[in-house]
């Protein structure tokens, strides 16, 4: 029990010395780096049939890596994995006013990708539990125009994927699986990313291992891998001298990944396995702090057998009603606790996550390109207020999210959290009373960010 004033009402603050940020790159990273420079070839890709179609040495060392570590057929690596989705959707070949059916708590991109080739995102809700998909949700999604689900792993959670494959074999459906947050994460033994037809993870600066932005697509089906290989380096260029009919007539873009990222990718990989054992561990641990206090409900490990968390962030729900603590006030007087935050990683609490993806501008307008795609669509179903109700209770009430699970921070920074959120629990009423009346708005990783920017 702690029993000091909050520092919110003006006590002693529970962690006076700033967080330690994360240190992504060591000497392995550098040496590989020069390596590259030492070369003086940053990228050996040429947009033209050849030796050089498919990058150079480091980028298909790099490829080989995930392919050998996790036994995916092919990987193929894009310079961002928002590039990676749009190519998926690309290799399914799906077409303008088909559907894409997804979840709307997540990157926009994982539904924004399927717009570049006119394909129309329909929304379906999640579960509370895991954040991901729920396949009856999903299910009563389906129309006469659906073609594919974007699956995601959300905060690194495996998404019940036998479920899921079950309806797109019942449905006639490809899956796609967005595992940015989840590299190395087994879902009941396997790793995810390639469950479905195909997918992949993000090496953008701040996912698990990164090379500054990059991504990496990932299928066990050749076809696709070849299709994704010509998207990604002006396939326009290759494909006519492709005799399979499946592989011509594909218009590529520039989605590689350069020679200098390749190499340091190639070193980060080895980072992996303990980046997840470290969040693994600092996530065991503030699950067993927080698990019986009234109003919060830590996420569980996975239940199944052989499926593991990357614990990309950590989420919490929260109970006003049983706190008697608006969230927001919750998380002000638990941040108050701690210096103030240089970085998202190191906020140490923020609420909400990301506004569903429906109630953005784009979707609720039905623009990309003028209407198009959402012109082809009959009848039309609006993106409106009350789509997704468990995500938009997720998104104004009950969810909590915390960094705090990574590396290099320890256990005690855990216990930090963990303190902070009890004393701030003993006081509740009085910091309600105090504060309740001014108005709140939601304080999301994105305002940390913006945040953080103005103060640097
Ligand atoms: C990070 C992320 C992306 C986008 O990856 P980039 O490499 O930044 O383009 C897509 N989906 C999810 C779920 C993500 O977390």
């Amino acid at each position: 029990m702690c029993a000091s004033t909050p520092a919110l009402l003006g006590g002693p603050p529970i962690c006076t010395s700033p967080l330690a940020d994360r240190v992504t790159m060591g000497d392995a990273e550098k040496q590989a780096a020069m390596r590259v420079l030492d070369n003086d070839c940053l990228s050996a890709f040429l947009g033209a049939p050849g030796k050089f179609f498919l990058g150079g040495q480091e980028v298909r060392r790099f490829e080989r890596w995930w392919e050998n570590r996790y036994r995916f057929q092919s990987a193929i690596t894009v310079n961002s994995w928002t590039t990676g989705l749009v190519a998926c959707v690309g290799a399914l070949r799906l077409e303008p006013g088909d559907e894409m059916i997804c979840p709307p708590y997540t990157m926009s991109a994982s539904a924004a990708c399927a717009l570049f080739y006119g394909v129309i995102p329909v929304f379906a809700d999640i579960s509370p539990h895991h954040f991901c998909l729920d396949p009856t949700a999903v299910e009563a999604a389906i129309t006469s125009r659906t073609r594919a689900i974007m699956v995601v792993h959300l905060f690194g959670h495996p998404a019940p994927m036998d479920e899921l494959l079950a309806i797109a074999r019942k449905y006639n459906l490809r899956i796609i699986e967005d595992a940015a947050q989840a590299p190395g994460v087994l879902y009941k033994g396997s790793p995810v990313g390639a469950l479905g037809d195909i997918g992949g993870f993000s090496l953008n600066f701040h996912k698990h291992i990164h090379t500054g932005e990059g991504g990496v697509i990932v299928t066990q089906n050749e076809l696709l891998a070849e299709r994704c290989r010509l998207i990604r380096n002006h396939g326009e260029n290759a494909s006519e001298t492709r005799e399979d009919d499946d592989l011509s007539h594909i218009v590529g873009s520039n989605y590689r990944l350069t020679e200098l990222q390749a190499a340091i990718g190639s070193e980060q990989v080895k980072r992996l396995d303990g980046h997840l054992n470290h969040r693994a561990r600092l996530a065991a641990h503030l699950r067993r702090r927080l698990r019986g206090i009234p109003g919060l409900t830590p996420q569980e490990a996975p239940s199944d057998a052989g499926s593991t968390h990357a614990n990309y962030i950590y989420p919490i729900r929260y109970d006003a009603r049983i706190t008697g603590l608006s969230r927001s006030l919750f998380v002000r007087a638990v941040n108050a606790e701690f210096p103030a935050p240089n970085s998202v990683e190191s906020t140490p609490l923020t609420e909400g996550y990301v506004r569903p993806l429906y109630l953005n501008k784009i979707y609720r307008q039905r623009t990309f390109i003028g209407d198009f795609p959402f012109n082809l669509q009959t009848p039309p179903r609006p993106y409106e207020k009350g789509l997704c109700p468990i995500t938009e209770r997720l998104y104004q009430d009950e969810l909590l999210l915390t960094p705090l699970v990574r590396e290099p921070l320890t256990e005690d920074i855990v216990n930090f959290l963990a303190d902070a959120i009890e004393k701030t629990l003993n006081y509740s009423h009085r910091i309600q009373e105090k504060f309740g009346k001014a108005p709140t708005t939601i304080f999301n990783p994105a305002d940390a960010a913006n945040i953080s920017e103005g103060a640097s």
